[in-house]
This record gives structure tokens, C-alpha cells and sequence, in this order.
């Protein structure tokens, strides 16, 4: 009969894509006890007006979102960053960012041009997307790093995507440092994305933002998790052009932030003062850490974020580990660490000195 048509079950194989088997896994490990320095987050929990407000509006959990959030969130980081409403796509922290544009905006097959070291999920997104990948490698020149200019724009030529995170992670240098005739020379000289990772904007202070209205091919994340001391509310935005947010905007809903969320950025963005303060605090504090290594005879960078980068032949995490304090190993001989408060970099400086 020609009902009842019989469709064999479906083997998983037969559902993930090769580039999917092969995707690289994140790799993450994460502590229940000991000071946290390996995330780069705030050390700060998030101040008391986003808390309350955010409080008042769990009630509504059950109702979705009214869309006048996200238009009044759109609305504030548009007046942030001088830019335009219709510029603003609000996005689950700035991943949600990051993600939109290298699942949405990319076809497997890609090419992707990306600095080594660069923040780790660019690589992530890449593999699980089925991007070719490009690893332009970053320059050792005395306490900072810089990326290899030249190659990047060469590679980037026929490429669909750049992505670059200025300030870097995990170096913490500055890239195009918001050189805007370098930042041109890129943007034109491709007809990919460039993607300009400005996740710690606060404690950079300059971006990028005022381009994108003349080119659509530059987007630029940014977070509130770092200076805004948010970062399990999971809240970001892209900066982008107007056309560009229009179609994001088509292949999602206005609740992909969620409500509590939403609220927290809304209410932070009220308040910029704070993330001004906190970025203030934690550049003085970097800089007590940044000369604490250095007395500790540690080859470490200069950085312009609220992390540091320094250099060390030996196993650092375990030991530190043992001792309470988490950090991170980006790159073999390489180690990461968050500014916390001077309290936390103190007893990082001596529990170092103790394993050193
Ligand atoms: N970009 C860079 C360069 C980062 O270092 C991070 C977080 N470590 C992010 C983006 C994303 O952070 P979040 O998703 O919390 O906004």
C-alpha cells in the first residue's frame, strides 16, 4: 500500500556532518573552591542597583519578554558607544556575538583568517562550522606582543572572515589599537567580515564603533561580562551595520537575551559610571601585578586588559592549584592570570614566589 512507507532509522553518522566528528571541543576546566584568576572575570560581584532591579523583574518569568526591552537595551549601548539604535544586535555575552557571526554569516568550506594566540573559541566556532582555518602567528617584541600585519591583510584578501580581538587574548597587547587608517586598509582590501573583538573595550578605551555605519563588512563584539562584573548573566551585543543587524535580526527572536539578563545590561548601562570605575581600579591593580612579577625576576607582558600574559618553562597551574589559586595555561610555557583585587594579586605574587 502506499501508506505505512517504511524509513529506516536514522544511524547518527548519518546526522552529523564529517566537520562536525571533527570539531575541536572546548576545553574547559573550572574549580569549586580557590581564588578564580584563570577566567579573566571581575572579581567584583555585580553592584546592588542591577541586582535589585533585576529582583523586581523576576516576577515576570513566566511571561516572555516585552520587545520594548531589547529596544530600550539597543537604545542605551547605541547611546554607550555613540552609534545608532539600528546598529546594536543584543546577544547571549559577547560569544552570542561571535557565534551569530561565524555560524550565521559563514558556509562550511570558508576560509577564516585568525591571529595564534587568539581568543579560543574563534577556533572552536571555526572547526564546528567547517571553516578553513588560517593561523596568522602573533610577534614577540619586548613586553608586547603585535600581530604580523603584512600577513594578515595578504590572507585575508580572499578570505570570508577575519576575526582579531583587540585587545588580544591571551597577551593582553593591543592589535590595531584603533589605528582607524590601518583598520581601513583591512576593511577594504577584503570583501570578508572583519571581525573586531573589542571585549575589553573598558579597559582599552578605544574601539572601532564609529565605522560601522560606512562599512558593512565590520562588526564588532563587545561584553558586558568584564568591567560590568556580569559575566554569568551571559550579556553582549554586536556593533554592526544597520543592514547587517536587520538580517541577524531575521533569524532570531527578541528573547535570546534573557529576561533577567536583559534587565542587568539595561540597568548597567544606566549606570556606566561603574564599569568606568571598575576598569580604573583594576588598571592600577595590574599594574602592583605586572611589577610583582617582574620583582619576582618573571618575564611577563604589558597589557592593557584585566589580564596578564607571562612566560615560564615549568607546570604552574597544579601547583598554584594546590595552593588555592586558579590561572590558566593558553600556550605551552605561557600563563594567564586575571587582575583581581590587590588583596588576590598579593596572595597570587606570594603563592607564586612559593612555587617559582
Ligand atoms: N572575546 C574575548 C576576547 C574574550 O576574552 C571573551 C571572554 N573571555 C569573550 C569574547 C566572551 O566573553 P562573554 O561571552 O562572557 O561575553
Amino acid at each position: 500500500s502506499s501508506r505505512g512507507i517504511l524509513i529506516a532509522p536514522t544511524d547518527v553518522k548519518d546526522i552529523i556532518y564529517p566537520w562536525l566528528k571533527e570539531a575541536k571541543e572546548y576545553d574547559f576546566s573550572d574549580i569549586k573552591d580557590g581564588i578564580r584568576l584563570h577566567l579573566n572575570e571581575s572579581p567584583y560581584p555585580p553592584p546592588d542597583f542591577v541586582l535589585d532591579a533585576v529582583k523586581k523583574y523576576l516576577i515576570q518569568g513566566n511571561r516572555y519578554q516585552h520587545p520594548d526591552l531589547t529596544k530600550r537595551f539597543k537604545e542605551l549601548a547605541a547611546e554607550y558607544n555613540k552609534v545608532e539604535p539600528g546598529e546594536i544586535f543584543p546577544t547571549p555575552g559577547g560569544d552570542g556575538a561571535i557565534r551569530s557571526v561565524f555560524l550565521n554569516l559563514s558556509m562550511p568550506g570558508d576560509r577564516v583568517v585568525l591571529n595564534y594566540p587568539s581568543y579560543s573559541m574563534y577556533s572552536v566556532y571555526s572547526s564546528f562550522r567547517g571553516l578553513n582555518q588560517v593561523r596568522v602567528p602573533l610577534r614577540e617584541e619586548g613586553e608586547w606582543w603585535k600581530e604580523d600585519w603584512e600577513k594578515l591583510v595578504t590572507e585575508a584578501r580572499d578570505a570570508r572572515l577575519v576575526a582579531i580581538d583587540d585587545p588580544n587574548n591571551p597577551t593582553g597587547s593591543p592589535m590595531i589599537m584603533g589605528d582607524e587608517q590601518r583598520l581601513r586598509e583591512l576593511v577594504e582590501s577584503t570583501k570578508g567580515i572583519v571581525l573586531l573583538d573589542e571585549a575589553y573595550y573598558e579597559f582599552s578605551g578605544y574601539t572601532a564603533s564609529r565605522l560601522v555605519s560606512k562599512y558593512p563588512n565590520l562588526m564588532i563584539v563587545r561584553t558586558m561580562s568584564k568591567a560590568f562584573s556580569l559575566a554569568s548573566f551571559r550579556v553582549g551585543y554586536l556593533i554592526a551595520n544597520r543592514d547587517v543587524v536587520k538580517a541577524l535580526e531575521k533569524g532570531s527572536t527578541p528573547f535570546d537575551v534573557a529576561l533577567p539578563s536583559l534587565i542587568a545590561g539595561i540597568t548597567a548601562l544606566e549606570n556606566p559610571g561603574y564599569a568606568h570605575r571598575i576598569a580604573q581600579e583594576i588598571s592600577e591593580n595590574r599594574e602592583g601585578l605586572y611589577q610583582g612579577l617582574i620583582s619576582l625576576g618573571v618575564k611577563a607582558y604589558r597589557s592593557i586588559t584585566n589580564f596578564l600574559l607571562f612566560k615560564h618553562s615549568a607546570e604552574l597551574v597544579e601547583p598554584l592549584m594546590r595552593k588555592g589559586i586558579a590561572i590558566r595555561n593558553p600556550v605551552k610555557g605561557f600563563y594567564r592570570v586575571s587582575v583581581g583585587t590587590k588583596e588576590q594579586c598579593n596572595l597570587f605574587l606570594n603563592k607564586l614566589g612559593e612555587v617559582l
